[in-house]
């Protein structure tokens, strides 16, 4: 039994991750789960998979939790001191870490230090962090972003000096085509209507503004160890090509997919093996094309200053990053235009 836990187990990752364990039941096994504040779903998620540690952000919901839970065979601890002891308990082998936002720091290091293997959906801790943490841990981090997991699969059986480049896939959002104008007009509901992807609120922004996109470049130079030269973004709108790889010799090698979370979740928990996974499959005699575009740099100017943070590097991606999650959030309340998020 592979035995996991989970920080952000409520979260769109999070439940994805529970239904590829619930589909392998047989070799994997919940340990530990950590969310933020929703009690009646993690309460669910104790009753079907029993684990022996869980943690809520929320200390008032955390204690109400525990009070709703006495005398079962479940620990319940609270804050980031919880989410760190999640990160660290001793029975986990697999640590995947689907919370969002830098607040994945610290519970990384700690899953790290722990010696687990981390399946890393929380891209914002590399991008932040990415100098702290490929040192102490390149070999034992499992990508679980899509494109970096398509790059990951792309890799395999390569010898890393014939790597040339990195061709990062992107659909482009659903403003994708539209004008700088047009994007004044943007309402919170427009934006959270991403066309390939059904992701958490923070993630389905980043997409629309592309900040997503600069984030993963950066994300894909600490897990891969390129330089920015090395990445190239390119759009595909249809979400199924999920990226490529170009050698030294001209040869591009690309995973294809349907849009689905948990291949990439999956691939990470069994790597290097595969597992069978029920789900749609291509059907090339209906697919009718797959396009290729440039990004419009001028437009999504959060992705162009995103790349442009990364290859500043030193303290230029986190802070970027930190205004990026404060203006996402603002955003998400309501509280901000649309095209302040990259304006502020
Ligand atoms: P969601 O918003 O759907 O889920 C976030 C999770 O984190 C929830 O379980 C939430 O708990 C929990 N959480 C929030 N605050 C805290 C806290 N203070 N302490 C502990 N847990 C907390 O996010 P996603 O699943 O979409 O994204 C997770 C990460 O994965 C992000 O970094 C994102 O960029 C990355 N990613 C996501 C993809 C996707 O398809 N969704 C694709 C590729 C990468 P609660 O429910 O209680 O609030
Ligand atoms: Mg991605």
């Amino acid at each position: 039994m592979k035995k996991i836990a989970i920080l952000g187990s409520t979260g769109s990752i999070g439940t994805q991750t529970l239904d590829v364990i619930r589909a392998h039941s047989d070799e994997l096994e919940v340990v530990a789960l950590a969310a933020g504040s929703n009690k009646e779903r993690l309460k669910e998620q104790i009753r079907e998979f029993h684990p022996e540690l869980v943690s809520l952000s929320d200390e008032k919901k955390a204690q109400e939790l525990k009070e709703e839970l006495a005398g079962e065979a479940v620990e319940v601890v609270c804050g980031m001191d919880g989410l760190i002891e999640v990160a660290g308990i001793d029975s986990a082998d697999v640590v995947v870490t689907a919370v969002v936002g830098m607040m994945g720091i610290l519970p990384t290091m700690e899953a790290i230090r722990k010696g687990k293997d981390i399946a890393l959906a929380n891209k914002e801790t590399l991008v932040t962090a990415g100098h702290l943490i490929i040192p102490m841990a390149r070999e034992s981090i499992l990508p679980v972003d899509s494109e970096h997991s398509a790059i990951f699969q792309c890799l395999q059986g390569e010898p890393k000096k014939a790597l040339d480049k990195i061709l990062l896939t992107a659909s482009g959002g659903p403003f994708r085509g539209k004008s700088a104008e047009f994007l004044e007009t943007v309402t919170l509901e427009d934006a959270l209507n991403h066309p390939n992807w059904s992701m958490g609120p923070k993630i389905t922004i980043d997409s629309s503004t592309m900040v997503n996109k600069g984030l993963e470049v950066m994300e894909a130079k600490w897990l891969f160890g390129v330089d920015y030269s090395q990445i190239e973004v390119v759009i595909q709108p249809q979400s199924i090509i999920h990226s490529m790889v170009q050698y030294i010799d001209g040869a591009v090698i690309a995973q294809l997919g349907t849009p689905d979370m948990r291949v990439p979740i999956e691939y990470a928990l069994f790597y290097p093996e595969r597992r069978s996974l029920p789900g749609d499959r291509l059907d090339f005699s209906k697919l009718s094309q797959i396009t290729f575009e440039k990004p419009d740099y001028k437009v999504f100017r959060g992705l162009s200053l995103a790349i442009e943070a990364g290859k500043t590097g030193g303290t230029m991606p986190t802070v970027f990053n930190a205004a990026n999650e404060r203006a996402v959030a603002k955003f998400l309340k309501g509280e901000i235009k649309y095209t302040d998020i990259v304006r502020s």
